[in-house]
């Protein structure tokens, strides 16, 4: 499921610091978005520094939650845990992916957490929106399996 080729525009797109963390704050809105046939990706930027399992662990506790959540689409980068930066490099990683999906919505954690790894992901993936919607900012190639 998580990198095949797809092509299609996503209605949703969830993004969130960890693996877990969409389904812990917005899977009963993605739940809702695929039974109404709409598209509800995901993305992380992934933590495996966790203390609730190991990395082979979470990643395929998401891989299950995607398909009961009917994620069409699943994405982990490789920001570190426990340090994600709101960097212009960090924010065009991101804009990369947001320009194959074209998301009508994007869902990010809210900018004050007790975490700073969501704290940060929401700012991270407002000021990606953003540039992603610059069209003289080169994001590179997408490495999303997903064509536009
Ligand atoms: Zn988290």
């Amino acid at each position: 499921m998580s990198n095949e080729a797809v092509n299609f525009r996503a209605d949703v797109l969830a993004i969130a610091a960890h693996r877990d963390d969409v389904e812990q704050t917005c899977g009963g809105t993605l739940l809702r978005m695929a039974a109404r046939a709409y598209v509800p990706p995901s993305l992380t930027l992934p933590g495996e520094a966790g203390t609730r399992g190991s990395a082979a662990e979470r990643a395929a506790e998401a891989a299950d939650a995607a398909k009961l959540l009917g994620v069409g689409w699943r994405q982990a980068l490789s920001l570190p845990d426990g340090a994600i930066e709101n960097t212009l490099e960090n924010r065009i990683e991101i804009a990369r992916v947001l320009r194959v999906l074209r998301p009508r919505v994007v869902i990010l954690p809210y900018w004050q957490a007790r975490h700073p790894d969501h704290a940060i992901t929401g700012t991270l993936g407002y000021d990606a929106c953003f540039l992603s919607g610059l069209a003289k900012v080169d994001t590179g190639a997408a490495r999303t399996g997903l064509s536009r």
